[in-house]
């Protein structure tokens, strides 16, 4: 068995899903953030400013941005409610309508009267979003928290700018604790790059598809035919009875993780294919495997159903 980001025709187009501009409190304008990451080789990218009242609710219009084997996907980060620790919900829709209906989100504290996040996250959803937990460990979002919001496709399980610039970079945990609940989420890698600081090109996502447009992307995002990586490519899975077989760039660690403890390593020197076996994981309804480069740059498959 082979998974469909793998299987599925077409190839792997490199995109960032979470980026802000001049639109809410991004250093730089949507023309000169698309610039950037065309530039520096990105095949796509989705602006995602704050939507909330004090930036006038954006969904950036990008259209004007695309060509040239570029394209961009409408986007924002959606704010409403408050978490278990009283702080504002941040949750990522890619794919949003221009004009998805503003949430009564004035600015970046909980306000009585609002939607709740959860409800906030199931009309994007609704109105054709790829909807993902933003940050959930700089969110300090409890497990009660990412399980209420049922309408997620996926847990941003790597923000670079919460690495950079807080030590707070991941959503694995969160992930795997609700996959071994039996949600069945993906996983997305994102900058969340603002510009005023060393916050972009550290977290992309690869999309298999069969041509670079917003609407064959998304939906290709939404059935998880996606990873996610820091540096290296995954370029092949294979599941046989008893093992995995794992293709990729040259790494020093591949890693197959399960539910519970369940994980298995194999370490070496610029390994490109690494076979390991199962046994470990009969008993775990899922896996997903990570590969490690010698620079500590990480890619990370989306979870794998066994059963
Ligand atoms: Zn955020
Ligand atoms: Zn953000």
């Amino acid at each position: 068995m082979t998974p469909d980001a793998f299987a599925a025709p077409g190839r792997f187009f490199r995109g960032n899903l979470h980026t802000h501009s001049t639109l809410s409190d991004g250093a730089l304008s949507p023309a000169e953030v698309c610039r950037r990451y065309r530039a520096e080789g990105y095949d796509f990218i989705s602006l995602t400013d704050h939507f909330v009242g004090l930036f006038d609710y954006p969904i950036a219009d990008t259209t004007g941005f695309r060509g040239n084997g570029f394209t961009t996907i409408p986007g924002a980060e959606l704010h409403s409610g408050a978490m278990s620790n009283g702080e504002l919900w941040h949750i990522l829709a890619v794919g949003l309508p221009a004009d998805f209906a503003p949430s009564h989100s004035p600015s970046f504290a909980p306000v009585d009267g609002q939607e709740t996040g959860p409800e906030l996250a199931a009309r994007a959803r609704d109105a054709g979003a790829f909807v993902a937990v933003a940050h959930p460990q700089w969110s300090g979002l409890t497990l009660a928290d990412a399980r209420s919001l049922e309408a997620a496709h996926a847990v941003e399980v790597y923000n670079h700018g919460c690495a950079t610039g807080a030590d707070r970079p991941d959503g694995l945990h969160t992930l795997d604790l609700l996959l071994t609940e039996g949600r069945h989420l993906s996983l997305v890698a994102t900058d969340d790059a603002h510009f005023h600081g060393p916050d972009h090109f550290g977290g992309w996502v690869m999309v298999k598809a069969e041509e670079n447009a917003p609407e064959t992307l998304l939906e290709a995002l939404k059935a998880g035919r996606h990873y996610s990586s820091q540096g290296p490519e995954l370029r092949g899975i294979t599941l046989g009875a008893r093992e995995i077989t794992v293709d990729c760039s040259a790494v020093g660690a591949v890693i197959v993780q399960g539910a519970g403890t369940a994980a298995e390593v194999l370490h070496g020197i610029s390994m490109t294919q690494a076979t390991l076996p199962l046994s470990r994981f009969r008993r775990s309804p899922w896996i997903r495997v990570t590969v490690i480069d010698r620079a500590g740059r990480r890619a990370w498959s989306n979870p794998i159903w066994l059963n």
